[in-house]
């Protein structure tokens, strides 16, 4: 008998919420407590050299080595007030996690003892013994090696007793071999491009920034029940088990009351969230049981990378003080709804105007069109790329899923946005523009303002969607660094910018006024790109059908997905904005497919332990019980009315014994497979061997063991179900 799966769904239902020590202040006084913000920074550092950081902060001026000293020496100052005794340099390698080596705030005296001391040198740069990261072939342990550098555009915070740096992580022949050095490039070249054609409109621009507001979704379960189940303990997500007769299908649970235990834990780690400067401000019960969402205000492009990777961190320590544990895996349980990680991007400038946001003026509106239909651009010529960008071996168990954007990337614009790119397409560049004598120019667009009110209809089936003053992309995945997907769209919209700014100018040059080389061009565009607006069922079979007829990316192997960044046009994408070359994209593609057959295989290889371990024995003990009881009968009964009596057991019999050969059977070719697999030397070739043979393999033996679990008694089976897992809080 399985003792220990009662024992922890007993404890489970037990577990009564944790007291959650509130702090007395208001959160205005308490949010960024453990940041080092510019409001610190005036603090603890002389004046001019406060003066010098923010100008390296704001414009990427360079900081000479004695001020950077006394930054460091003002960190550290305010660092150790706060009971820090360490430091790391905080970096995003390209596994999905953070990674950090801590040392200590000491040197020697030069007098046998120790004195606490952070130079300049320590907090700008560092050599981490960072070997065994993930690069693609870029480092070899012997050749070049990697070094961390400190980002001053992302401040210095204090987890536990230890300051964290964020910073790059690059090889010393100059490759990234991190997320956040293409993303901070990818970040400039949007910046210069769009400040650039914010130049046809307003000379007094000097900045673009990309904003990014996610919602994270994500999942909590018992942590005694998580511990009982090998399969989410390795993997993230659960290999078999069968659907809880109950799931969402009453629709109870999406904004639902919360759980008095998930609110204590949500409430904990809001207020360790402000602490550390994430303006977390809502959070939901999500659609499937035991699912929520917590987003924050939306916040510079960096910087929210960043506090999401922090904020993932930080819900799985949370999670444990609580007794749960998080799990981040785009598709834990199969039935229910996944979790993904909407990313709402926008552009806005510094004098204070959102580029994605409809003005009041015609040239304002103008402007708007510009970055709308540009972005649109954008998103069409490289669909295939944004969707390699969010790819991976766990977020495709949720895209194409009936719950979650399809597999083919497409942009939902609503009614009237569609409707005022129809009127600008259809008007010839006479009937748009008449002469407003004070506004110079003046466009016969619907006032844009008061139709964009009504920002109602939405499309859930969209995976990028214009959401009244920002586009939404939700294909990406929980567990994803945000940063994947951001460098792909802020790189493909500085690209598309250059060109929108080359082919306005030609016009002008020819002596078209501005407003109408602008108009020509945006139409132009309109005409091009429409193939990428789609506001119907995403979901339904005939949009994959028109989707291929319009030549949108339709694939849906993921190694062959990462193809995408690849192509001409993904290289040329990358190269001409400085961005990434074809080598670091070569590299990182060969991570890309390095980690996709690792994820499978360990799949794998727990499913086919778990088989031999848990499974069959199970199935078999049940069975022989089965088969006692046959034989009992027979003894007991005349051998007619045994027979009869038995019929049923021996119904059960025969199926467990079909099942369980079934289950022996294919974990055994599902070896042979690995090892046909493994052999393969080339990563795209491993990687397409392990999606095409090893991947369906999974779910054809989870067929069967879950067939089994509705089969064999209650209590015998080993391994919490679903309906234990998703229920109890
Ligand atoms: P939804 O209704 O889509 O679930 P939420 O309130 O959960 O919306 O999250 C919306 C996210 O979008 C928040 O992080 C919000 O700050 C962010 N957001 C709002 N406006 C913008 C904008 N202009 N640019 C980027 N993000 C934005
Ligand atoms: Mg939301």
């Amino acid at each position: 008998m399985s003792t220990l799966r009662f024992r922890v769904v007993e404890k489970a239902f037990q577990t009564k919420p944790h007291e959650v020590a509130v702090p007395s202040e208001r959160p205005g006084d308490y949010f960024a407590k453990y940041v080092f913000n510019r409001e610190k920074m005036f603090k603890y550092l002389p004046s001019d050299v406060y003066a010098r950081l923010v100008d390296t902060m704001d414009n990427g001026a360079v900081l000479e080595r004695n001020d950077a000293d006394k930054v460091a020496e003002g960190m550290m100052r305010w660092a150790m007030e706060l009971g820090a005794t360490h430091y790391t340099h905080w970096f995003q390698p390209l596994t999905e996690g953070t990674a950090e080596k801590h040392d200590a705030f000491v040197e020697h005296d030069g007098k046998g003892g120790m004195i606490e001391e952070f130079s300049g040198k320590l907090l700008v740069q560092q050599e981490p013994d960072a070997s065994s990261f993930p690069n693609g072939g870029i480092r070899n342990t012997f050749e070049a090696r990697g070094y961390s550098a400190w980002d001053p555009s992302s401040p210095v915070f204090i987890v536990d007793d230890t300051l964290c740096i964020p910073t790059v992580f690059i090889a010393y022949t100059g490759e990234s071999l991190d997320y956040k050095a293409p993303l901070l490039k990818a970040l400039s070249a949007v910046n210069k491009a769009a400040v650039d054609v914010c130049h046809y409109f307003d000379p007094k621009v000097q900045k673009v920034v990309a904003y990014l507001g996610w919602e994270q979704e994500y999942f909590l379960v018992d942590e005694g029940l998580y511990a009982a189940r090998p399969d989410l303990l390795l993997t993230g997500r659960t290999l078999m088990g069968h659907e809880a007769s109950k799931n969402q299908q009453l629709e109870d649970h999406y904004f639902g009351a919360i759980p008095s235990r998930v609110a204590a834990f949500m409430k904990d780690l809001e207020i360790q969230a402000l602490e550390l400067g994430i303006p977390v401000k809502t959070r939901h019960n999500e659609v499937a049981p035991n699912q929520f969402e917590l987003a924050p205000i939306f916040e510079e492009c960096n910087l929210a990378v960043d506090h999401n990777m922090l904020i993932m961190a930080l819900m799985r320590k949370v999670a444990r003080t609580h007794g749960f544990r998080v799990l981040l895996h785009e598709k834990p349980f199969k039935g229910v709804n996944g979790s993904g990680k909407h990313n709402n991007w926008s552009l806005g400038t510094d004098t204070g105007v959102l580029l994605m946001s409809p003005g009041k003026t015609p040239e304002e509106n103008l402007r708007f069109i510009t970055f709308i239909v540009n972005t649109l651009m954008a998103v069409y010529r490289h669909n295939g790329l944004l969707k390699a960008s969010i790819m991976s071996a766990t977020n495709a168990h949720r895209l194409g899923a009936n719950e979650a954007p399809p597999a083919i990337i497409s942009s939902f614009l609503g009614s009237q946005l569609t409707k005022v790119l129809e009127h600008m397409e259809d008007s010839s560049t006479d009937e748009l523009i008449t002469i407003d004598g004070k506004h110079g120019m003046k466009l016969d667009i619907p006032q844009i303002p008061e139709l964009m009110i009504d920002n109602t209809d939405r499309n859930r089936t969209s995976p990028f969607a214009f959401t009244g003053n920002r586009f939404e992309f939700r294909a990406v995945g929980s567990e994803a660094n945000c940063a994947s997907g951001m460098i792909a769209l802020n790189t493909a919209v500085a690209e598309q910018l250059v060109e929108f700014k080359h082919e306005v100018d030609a016009l002008i040059e020819q002596g078209e006024p501005k407003v109408s080389a602008l108009i020509q061009v945006i139409r132009k565009y309109i005409k091009q790109c429409k193939n990428i607006c789609f506001d119907g069922n995403g979901y339904s079979e005939e949009w994959k059908a028109e989707a291929a007829r319009r030549g949108l990316d339709c694939e849906t192997s993921v190694p062959v997905i990462f193809d995408q960044y690849l192509t001409p046009e993904s290289i040329r994408m990358f190269e001409s904005t400085g961005v990434m070359t074809r080598a670091e994209l070569k590299a990182r593609n060969e991570v890309k497919w390095e980690t996709y057959t690792k994820k499978i295989q360990i799949e794998a290889r727990v499913l086919g332990d778990l088989v031999m371990n848990h499974i069959v024995p199970t199935a078999i003990e049940y069975q022989s019980k089965l088969i006692d009881n046959v034989y009992k009968l027979k003894g007991l009964f005349p051998e007619d009315k045994a027979n009869q009596l038995s019929a049923e057991n021996m119904a059960i019999i025969c199926q467990i014994a079909e099942h369980t050969s079934f289950i022996k059977e294919h974990v055994d070719s599902m070896i042979e497979a690995r090892k046909v697999a493994n052999k393969i030397t080339n990563e795209r070739e491993k990687a397409v061997a392990y999606h095409d043979t090893i991947a369906p393999m999974l779910e054809q033996i989870r067929y069967h063991i879950d067939k089994l679990e509705l089969i064999v008694d209650d209590q015998m089976w080993t391994l919490p179900k679903y309906r234990e897992l998703l229920f109890i809080r």
